[in-house]
């Protein structure tokens, strides 16, 4: 464990300690107090520490070593798909060819940046069964938004304004309800039924010509896969309101079912998740968002086309609701996508649907008996547990995610979906070997009987961490972020 007095860098700070060495100087010296304006002098010289290159190594070394990756260990954390970002996709993007291109370069003289992205695009198409892809987005919330207000321009293009609600059923992702509201329209709530899954009658009773469209994320929060979906298409579309899926998690799915051919309008990806893009510490992502032909037109602008053997923006979109991102898109996010992609094959991308869903269920059923699990169906790459049994002893969701920070675990998402009694989302990846899964399992089920046989010890958890209990509103609500002397 690391020390707990771990100095900052400015108290390990010795007057005089360089960590360079430069040649003699072989010029004039410059004279600054005579020959510099005044405007220009410094007054107060700016208070950097000073250390030898080995005491910065030391200390930068000993500060990353406190971080926590997918790198250093298991990373359960549901709906957000932390498995492994392979190394090959960090090599291919440090090609010169692909980190030393300028964004504003003409496209002429960067072909094979422009094929990749239009190849990316072409191999999103068939995963999504969806007619056209835009890379723009640069998140999963910001390709909803984008493709919201797609909707919205294409029922303004028929003429229609009144469709001003989203439906959005209570398992969706948190994001959903947020990017109706920023897309400017109202968000309206489906119930789930007692399964988990979207109770067809109160979708009939909200649905109305008022409904521009309806957000389904599939597999839903609870990680439960949403079997009526062509029902609901039929709902939707009987009203004319148009079908928006929620992709983030295709790993749950891909190669097996596809958005398209459920009927969906629109769909974004998350390949910051499903297709490896590292996405710690919150980006950079990227959000593409498939459409179906009618809403070709409002795609954001440029379009890349293939066209007489070249690859070209096309700015000449009339309906296109415009930019939605400086450039095009986090092109190092898609660039290391489409890595992943090629490396995988189509028959590797279908394994990665079987291992994360097998992982998922495999720990679910070992864990259904140290923890309450509320719906009984196969889940698909993510399910949740209750902790409401323990709740009873007196432990709560969050001391049993703290004392999994003591074994050395990143716990699952606590609290979400809302709709479960202290809720813990757990989403194994299909990159996680068997020992590791077995591992977390035993580590699950051992403190199950710590909460029985010594609550206390998972109550005033963690003990083994650089910082023990913190108050969670004041670290995230008045977090100190710089140096202060004392
Ligand atoms: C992660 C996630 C999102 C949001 O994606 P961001 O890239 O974090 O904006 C949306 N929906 C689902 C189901 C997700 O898991």
């Amino acid at each position: 464990m690391a020390n707990q007095d771990f100095p900052l860098i400015f108290e390990r700070s010795k007057e005089g300690r360089t960590s360079y060495s430069l040649p003699d100087l072989d010029v004039p010296a410059y004279d600054i107090e005579n020959e510099l304006e005044e405007a220009y002098i410094r007054k107060n010289p700016a208070e950097l520490p000073e250390l030898s290159e080995l005491d910065i190594m030391r200390h930068y070394t000993g500060l990353s070593n406190r971080n926590y990756g997918v790198d250093s260990g298991f990373y359960p954390l549901g709906s957000c798909t932390m498995k492994y970002n392979p190394k090959i996709n960090e090599d291919v993007a440090r090609l010169e060819g692909f980190s030393h291109v300028h964004p504003y370069q003409d496209p002429n003289t960067v072909q094979g940046a422009m094929e990749m992205l239009y190849d990316l695009q072409t191999a999103l198409k068939e995963i999504t069964g969806m007619h056209e892809i835009s890379l723009q987005s640069a998140a999963g919330a910001h390709g909803e938004w984008t493709a919201l207000m797609m909707i919205r321009a294409y029922h303004e293009a028929n003429g229609d304004y009144a469709r001003t609600k989203v439906i959005v059923p209570d398992s969706a992702h948190g994001t959903n309800p947020a990017s109706a509201a920023v897309a400017g329209f109202e968000a309206v709530t489906v119930k789930s039924n007692e399964n988990g899954l979207v109770d067809l009658e109160d979708l009939k009773r909200v649905v109305g010509p008022d409904t521009a469209a309806l957000m389904l994320t599939n597999p839903n929060t609870l990680g439960l896969f949403e079997t009526e979906i062509l029902e609901m298409a039929d709902i939707v579309h009987g009203a004319g309101g148009k079908l928006y899926y929620d992709g983030a998690n295709l790993n749950a799915i891909m190669g097996y079912a596809r958005p398209g051919d459920m009927g969906f309008d629109a769909v974004h990806l998350n390949l910051h998740k499903t297709f490896t893009g590292p996405h710690g510490g919150g980006g950079p992502g990227s959000g593409p968002v498939g459409v179906s032909e009618e809403l070709v037109p409002f795609l954001p602008k440029p379009v890349i086309v293939h066209k007489d053997d070249k690859y070209m923006f096309d700015y000449d979109r009339p309906q296109s609701i415009g930019r939605v991102k400086p450039y095009y898109g986090n092109f190092a996010i898609n660039l290391r996508a489409y890595t992943y992609i090629r490396t995988m094959g189509a028959e590797g991308l279908k394994k990665v649907s079987e291992y994360a869903v097998l992982n998922a269920n495999y720990m679910m059923r070992k864990l259904e008996k140290a923890y309450d699990l509320p719906f009984q169906q196969h889940c698909k790459h993510e399910f949740v547990l209750s902790g409401r049994r323990q709740k009873k002893l007196g432990v709560r969701t969050l001391d049993i995610a703290k004392r999994l920070l003591d074994f050395g675990y990143h716990p699952p998402t606590i609290y979400f979906p809302l709709n479960v009694e202290e809720s813990m989302m757990v989403e194994p990846t299909e990159t996680e070997s068997k020992e590791t899964l077995d591992g977390f399992i035993d580590t699950m089920i051992t403190i199950a009987k710590e909460v029985e046989d010594n609550p206390e010890v998972v109550q005033e958890a963690p003990h083994h961490t650089i910082v023990k209990r913190m108050d969670e509103t004041t670290a995230a609500r008045k977090p100190i972020l710089r140096y202060e002397k004392a």
